[in-house]
């Protein structure tokens, strides 16, 4: 097993006996197997996209595998070893179209050199031969045949790619028109592709890296437009904290069509809805604010899920990823849905063509469960969406230029375990009167409650909702750069501080990348797949750095640094 593709990677190099995550040794391979055989399905659809022959369901089946293997999703070895059998099929199903259309073009057969992924066949679909073909061909095996520092890329360019791809499923679930997708698909199958080759020169993955980064930018642009359009544009909203009377659902991940279906399904039935995580944002969305069973979120991010699901008492749905082994204490009241499973969790299924996802199943579970315990009181205020944030353009510009706002920083990102992560509360409390904070993502649970008063009557913190959101902050700053008259994103008084966990918070460091951003702080560690040159390499092109103490980055990003 090697795995380093999270910041909770074992002392920060690699988890290579089993997950920090859960993640065992035997799912660890097939993942890797899972990946070889996608790069060779990769492989055939850049040749047959030059005669139409990828088909929307072959580019769907790309971004649920890829999306499969981001961090906390999914731990079923049952589920990646079928994902694994469909890859090769697909595989060979483009393989024989393509070479049928080539063949007819140019009068000859295709001829070229192929990688092993692109060839490689199995005698019977059998968990324990994938298991053990997928040891032989994990990261460890392009160590040894790569230059360190294109392997380092390389592997970066395959996580940021699983970061597209999920985003790819939760635009699909959003009904976003798969044309409207159609680049992301192309560069997917061309950086899986492109990764085959034992050649590449490191500035030629690096641009690739870059721009993943952008279209892992404009993925998430189409998501919140996909988003907007069916439920409606955010507005700040205030989102209490108790517990209510009656037995509830607790739901967690990214995912809003999940969300409605099981409010549609609950209104009325005496069960209340609860968010958790990233789930948090569903408050502010006009189109469930009809639900008067959607009253509260109960605890905070991922992590906190072994302490505090158990105390929930009632059913727990776990929509897109960031799931955990679950405790016997909640074990049974689990339930995952769509690419999230864990061996033994009940599972949803999709829903039909036209129809809502069936929660009756856990509606059923959350009717015969006792009340929430309470776990705090209080509230959060969420809901800065693109309207509502765009609307401060203006009173934000002039409070740039009078020196009430002294420096935007922007916190993002995805909580997670590390005690170091502490330091993100500790920032944002220590920051000056004069900062303004944008946030996205879970990592503000680190100081969502706490009060940060306003400056000329803008609040300090503007939660702009979850990961995925980050493009508004982008758009918000695009909007203050015009309003400000200047051309330069680094003219502008922000200083980005990313908390990254996974693939999709990978996807927002290459983002800024991409755009020139400089001086973008990431932690609480930076990425173990970094080699030392490629560190240097980023420090001195994007000025990335990692995280000081609280004193010395506060010194530091007031001084624009
Ligand atoms: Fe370790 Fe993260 Fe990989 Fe899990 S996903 S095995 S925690 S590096």
């Amino acid at each position: 097993m090697f795995c380093y593709h999270c910041q909770e990677a074992k002392k920060n190099l690699v988890c290579d006996k089993t997950g920090i995550c859960g993640k065992k040794e035997n799912v660890s391979s097939l993942q890797d197997l899972l990946m070889f055989s996608l790069k060779g399905l990769a492989y055939y659809c850049c040749q047959a996209e030059e005669f139409g022959l990828v088909s929307d369901k072959t580019n769907r089946f790309m971004a649920r595998a890829l999306f499969s293997m981001v961090t906390n999703v999914n731990f079923s070895a049952t589920e990646f070893v079928t994902l694994i059998d469909e890859a090769v099929r697909r595989r060979d199903s483009v393989r024989d179209k393509f070479k049928a259309a080539y063949q007819q073009k140019h009068q000859q057969e295709f001829q070229q050199p192929l990688a092993e992924e692109a060839e490689w066949q199995y005698d019977a679909v059998d968990e324990q031969a994938f298991t053990d073909k997928g040891a032989k061909v994990g990261v460890e095996k392009d160590h040894e045949l790569l230059d360190p520092d294109v392997h380092a890329l390389q592997e970066t360019l395959l996580y940021a790619v699983k970061g597209i791809a999920s985003l790819a499923v939760h635009n699909l679930e959003m009904k976003v028109d798969p044309l409207q997708y159609i680049d992301q698909y192309r560069f997917i199958h061309q950086a899986l592709s492109f990764t085959l080759n034992k050649d590449n020169e490191l500035e030629d993955v690096l641009q690739l890296v870059l721009h993943s980064g952008e279209l892992g930018l404009t993925a998430m642009g189409l998501l919140e437009i996909a988003h907007c359009k069916k439920f409606g544009d955010p507005v700040p909203t205030t989102v209490y904290l108790d517990a209510m009377d009656n037995p509830g659902i607790l739901v967690s991940g990214h995912d809003l069509q999940d969300i409605e279906d099981l409010l549609e399904q609950t209104a009325d039935t005496g069960v209340d809805i609860y968010t958790h995580g990233e789930a948090l944002s569903a408050h502010a969305y006009p189109a469930f604010k009809k639900y008067f069973n959607l009253v509260a979120n109960y605890g905070g991010a991922w992590q906190a899920q072994k302490t505090e699901f158990p105390k929930f008492n009632g059913p727990i749905l776990v929509t897109t990823n960031s799931i955990q082994q679950p405790k016997k204490t909640y074990e049974e009241k689990l339930f995952s849905t769509g690419m999230v499973a864990w061996q033994g969790v009940q599972h949803i299924a999709d829903r039909k063509a036209g129809q809502r996802k069936d929660f009756s199943k856990i509606i059923d579970a959350a009717k015969q469960s006792k009340m929430p315990t309470a776990l705090t009181e209080g509230a959060f205020v969420t809901g800065y969406g693109l309207k509502a944030i765009m609307k401060l353009t203006d009173q934000v510009a002039e409070a740039i230029k009078s020196e009430k706002i002294k420096r935007i920083v922007v916190i993002a990102g995805t909580d997670g375990r590390h005690k170091e992560r502490k330091y993100y509360t500790e920032l944002s409390e220590a920051l000056p009167e004069t900062t303004l904070i944008l946030t996205a993502g879970d990592v503000k649970y680190r100081f969502l409650a706490h009060d940060f008063g306003q400056i000329e009557g803008i609040p300090r913190l503007l939660d702009v909702g979850q990961s995925n959101d980050f493009s508004i902050i982008i758009s918000f700053m695009q909007g203050l750069l015009q309003t400000l008259g200047l051309s330069d994103f680094n003219a502008l008084p922000v200083s980005f501080n990313i908390a990254w966990y996974e693939q999709k918070t990978i996807l927002i460091m290459l983002a800024l990348f991409a755009m020139n951003v400089e001086n973008i702080r990431v932690g609480p560690t930076l990425p173990p797949f970094f080699t030392p040159p490629i560190l240097d390499l980023l420090a001195d092109r994007y000025g990335l750095k990692g995280i000081d103490t609280v004193e010395n980055d506060i010194e530091s990003i007031m001084a624009g640094n």
